[in-house]
């Protein structure tokens, strides 16, 4: 289980980026990059770091396996760092939709890159 800290640091990351993916403009259409290799990263990720299965939110009739229909993501961000950290925003025009985002976004992802750091470096 990872502390408290670094969950709470996804949640608030997740609270940053969600809601302009929510409205996706690259795409079109809500959540527009997430992909069922991503979703397949996540199961991994999420038995192979956190020992959780996650199997049974995998629905196999659903193109994106852990996008539901109405409410985003149904896997809690700190199990899917991948997909909560990455916003077209910074992968792809290096800045976010204002200073205040950026400011906000860069704090967050420096502060879990440390926290990870420490842990990676036991
Ligand atoms: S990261 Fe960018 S392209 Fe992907 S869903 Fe979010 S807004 Fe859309
Ligand atoms: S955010 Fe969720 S639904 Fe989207 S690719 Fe990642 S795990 Fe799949």
């Amino acid at each position: 289980m990872p502390d408290s800290k670094l969950i709470n640091l996804y949640q608030q990351m997740s609270e940053l980026t969600e809601p302009e993916c929510a409205k996706c403009t690259i795409h079109s259409k809500p959540f527009g990059c997430c992909t069922r290799i991503a979703c397949e990263i996540t199961l991994r990720h999420a038995r192979d770091v956190w020992k959780v299965n996650l199997r049974h939110l995998f629905d196999e009739n659903n193109d994106i396996p852990f996008l539901t229909k109405y409410n985003g993501c149904r896997i809690v961000p700190y199990m899917r760092p991948h997909c909560t950290l990455f916003t077209c925003f910074i992968a792809k025009f290096e800045h976010g939709p204002n200073p205040a985002w950026n400011k906000k976004y860069k704090e967050l992802r420096d502060q879990i890159e440390t926290i990870e750091w420490e842990e990676f470096d036991k």
